[in-house]
């Protein structure tokens, strides 16, 4: 969550339309958008309400190697041993949990997961509980974090920028549209499927938002002004934080850096930041318009919403239904040399998961 270290969709999330083509995306396309929003929020809202079924055998789950590892534990991979399956199992050890006080972020993450469906977010296939810790079973997306591709290539390409951005921005759309806040934008977080295109991970910091909110949380390269001003916030810091992603993944570099976490907040704060002279006017001019302190003239969350995005001049060229239905040919496809090859993860010691002999924290996980 807050270190920062050294497919296709599926058919019946597909969406169809039947407007012509434009450049730029007109108010016809984004009203018809919205009725296909509008379903997949019911379809959000009738999962969030009901507790999901468990119909999986876990004695048929064999552990290969550890992905990645978080502030509570590890992802592993995992196979099925009749259907060949490959899923990333994160393990979350209650104790650590309990002891960060983030038991609640814990129970909305796997309710949040459960209840995704979205081309570029990862979702929940299974979740399970022992004695000592929880387990989330999610699909395996083995092209590797989106931060380790960045530092290998120090930067992207623009075309490479952009392709990622967009499908950033309809996420962030439809997250929204569910009444989500995610809070936890960042490289780290988005996984490179295996045809090139985007899931973003970790759901720990997502809740759904009523009004504003309060809570400190997020990565500080990231952090929004408003959130570190707790002056009270809404959607607006994911969009924030989208900028300093966009600023990333064109310079190789976020906009506000200091090694000292409260310099990097003084400044953000004043929302001063130099662009490398690589960034072209049309960059530049997006990038301003969202690194505004000033909420009421930050992209994203102004009158027009996500349609000063889509129409902007940077994404020109950009068929947002094209990216949606993952039909643009996407222009780098990571290495992946077979089912279970990970050699786009991290090496990481691995660790036997002993649950203890006698239930711990019952109580605080009794509605996981
Ligand atoms: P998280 O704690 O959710 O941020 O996960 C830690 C790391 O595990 C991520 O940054 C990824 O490197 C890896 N990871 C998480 N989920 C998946 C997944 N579904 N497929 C492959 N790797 C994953």
């Amino acid at each position: 969550m807050y270190s920062r270290k050294g497919a296709g969709p599926s058919k019946d999330s597909s969406y169809r339309t039947d407007t012509e083509v434009h450049d730029g995306y007109t108010e016809q396309q984004q009203q018809q958008y919205t009725k296909y929003l509008k379903k997949l929020k019911n379809d959000f809202d009738e999962t969030w309400c009901k507790r999901a079924k468990l119909n999986m055998d876990f004695t048929e789950l064999e552990r290969i190697k550890t992905l990645g590892t978080g502030a509570f534990g590890r992802v592993v991979l995992l196979k099925h041993s009749k259907s060949y399956k490959l899923y990333a199992m994160k393990v979350l050890e209650k104790e650590k949990i309990v002891k960060m006080k983030q038991v609640e972020h814990t129970l909305y993450e796997k309710r949040i997961l459960e209840a995704i469906r979205f081309p570029f977010t990862v979702c929940m296939e299974f979740s399970f509980k022992d004695n000592s810790c929880i387990y989330f079973i999610m699909p395996f997306v083995p092209g590797g974090e989106m931060f380790t591709h960045l530092r290998r290539m120090g930067k992207f390409e623009e075309p490479l920028a952009k392709f990622y951005a967009s499908q950033v921005i309809l996420a962030l759309e439809y997250l929204h549209f569910c009444n989500l806040v995610y809070r936890d934008l960042k490289p780290e977080n988005i996984l490179i499927d295996k045809s090139g295109y985007l899931k973003i991970t970790d759901f720990g910091f997502c809740k759904i938002l009523q009004g504003r909110t309060w809570t400190l949380c997020g990565t500080p390269e990231y952090l929004a002004p408003e959130l570190i001003l707790s002056k009270g916030y809404g959607f607006s810091v994911d969009w924030w934080s989208f900028g300093v992603l966009l600023f990333e993944m064109n310079a190789g570099y976020p906009p506000f850096y200091a090694n000292d976490p409260m310099k990097t907040y003084e400044k953000i704060v004043s929302g001063k930041y130099r662009c490398p002279s690589s960034f072209n006017s049309d960059l530049r001019d997006l990038i301003r318009n969202i690194l505004q302190v000033d909420i009421s003239h930050r992209y994203g969350v102004m009158k027009n919403g996500v349609m000063d995005y889509k129409n902007h001049k940077w994404f020109k060229g950009i068929e947002w239904e094209s990216i949606l239905n993952c039909r643009t040919q996407p222009p780098f496809v990571p290495k992946y040399r077979g089912p279970g090859d990970t050699t786009n993860f991290d090496r990481y010691e691995e660790e036997t998961i002993t649950p203890a002999s006698h239930c711990l924290f019952e109580a605080e996980f009794y509605d996981f």
